[in-house]
């Protein structure tokens, strides 16, 4: 069976695990969110690959659910000696070492979808995951700062360094109206028996993958079925609701799964809180969602998969 999910960070991650378990004969592409990536003290750092990189190939810190295990902070602590920040943004030593591998061949011309491989060959994830594309494609947030005035910020100091305090007035894919496909985006989602949404960010994740033009089209062809990252009006964890919020989204399984709507889901997977919620022309069913040890997230990937092949 050929499976195709489009994922961002953690939710995605995780998710992605209880995947491998459930179908481990499957062959699996992951088509990654780039809209959180940012250059930091000059190397390009890509969170939402990462997590998915680490996570699948044992390197994450499980705690946090990013970054590396057994971390130290030793080049941060000697960059902020020099004033050197932003001391926001949590690098690590070994994750440092990832930036820099990336960023050197991002540097001899290397596009991020062959730089992905590269470090793939060191993690071997068990899945494909290929960048949602290799152009460069930023989300920024309009917010009305108290001290500087309304301004568009990158995503990641909105999240990361104000924790999305300070209500988005806005989100703007930078970039996405001119990126194209990374290579084997389409012809993976082509070529899928089913396309999954994980429980990740439906605006800031999913939603910045399927502003590539083509994606959304190509993703619309196939039997798609979502797991709802909102449980009983709030996200699981993160700050989910803050981006619904910016798009005039309500936070509750319903309004995501009309967000996406019947054209592009076929599927919706939601927590038994939610067994209320109605779609026309979406099969909607109730589960335990929590992926809260690898036998319950395993457990929500199969009745994922279940429901596609009912729908297929
Ligand atoms: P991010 O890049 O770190 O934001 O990670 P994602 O975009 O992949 O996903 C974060 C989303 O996953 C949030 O909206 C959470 O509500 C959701 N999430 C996290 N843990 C769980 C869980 O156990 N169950 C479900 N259903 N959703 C979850
Ligand atoms: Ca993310």
């Amino acid at each position: 069976m050929r499976i195709v999910a489009l994922a961002g960070g953690i939710g995605g991650a995780r998710f992605l695990r209880g995947l491998q378990a459930a179908a481990p004969a499957a062959e699996i592409t992951v088509i990654g969110n780039t809209g959180d990536d940012i250059t930091l003290f000059g190397l390009r750092v890509c969170p939402d690959l990462d997590t998915v990189m680490y996570t699948l190939g044992g390197g994450i810190n499980e705690d946090q659910g990013w970054g590396r295990t057994g971390e130290s902070f030793t080049v941060k602590e000697e960059l902020l000696e020099y004033g050197v920040g932003p001391g926001w943004f949590g690098l690590g030593d070994r994750d440092f070492a990832t930036h820099i591998v990336r960023t050197q061949m991002l540097a001899a011309g290397y596009p991020l979808s062959a730089v992905t491989e590269a470090l793939c060959d060191r993690w071997k994830p068990g899945v494909r995951l290929i960048p949602m594309t290799d152009d460069q494609v930023e989300t920024h947030v309009v917010i009305d700062d108290p001290e500087q005035g309304r301004r568009a910020i990158h995503f990641q100091e909105w999240w990361v360094r104000l924790r999305a305090a300070i209500p988005a007035e806005s989100i703007a894919l930078v970039g996405a109206g001119d990126a194209k496909p990374a290579p084997g985006v389409l012809e993976a989602i082509e070529a899928a028996d089913v396309v999954l949404f994980p429980p990740s960010n439906p605006v800031v994740s999913v939603g910045t993958i399927l502003s590539v033009p083509g994606v959304r089209a190509a993703v619309a062809a196939k039997t798609v079925v979502g797991v709802s990252p909102i449980i009983g009006g709030a996200p699981v964890r993160g700050m989910a609701d803050a981006c619904l919020t910016a798009i005039g989204v309500e936070t509750s399984a319903q309004a995501v799964a009309e967000l996406y709507g019947p054209d592009l889901v076929n599927g919706w997977l939601v927590a038994e809180a939610d067994s209320g919620v109605r779609v026309d022309g979406m099969e909607v069913r109730s589960r335990p969602l929590l992926m809260s040890d690898p036998e319950a997230t395993a457990a929500i990937a199969r009745a994922a998969l279940d429901l596609a092949e009912e729908l297929a």
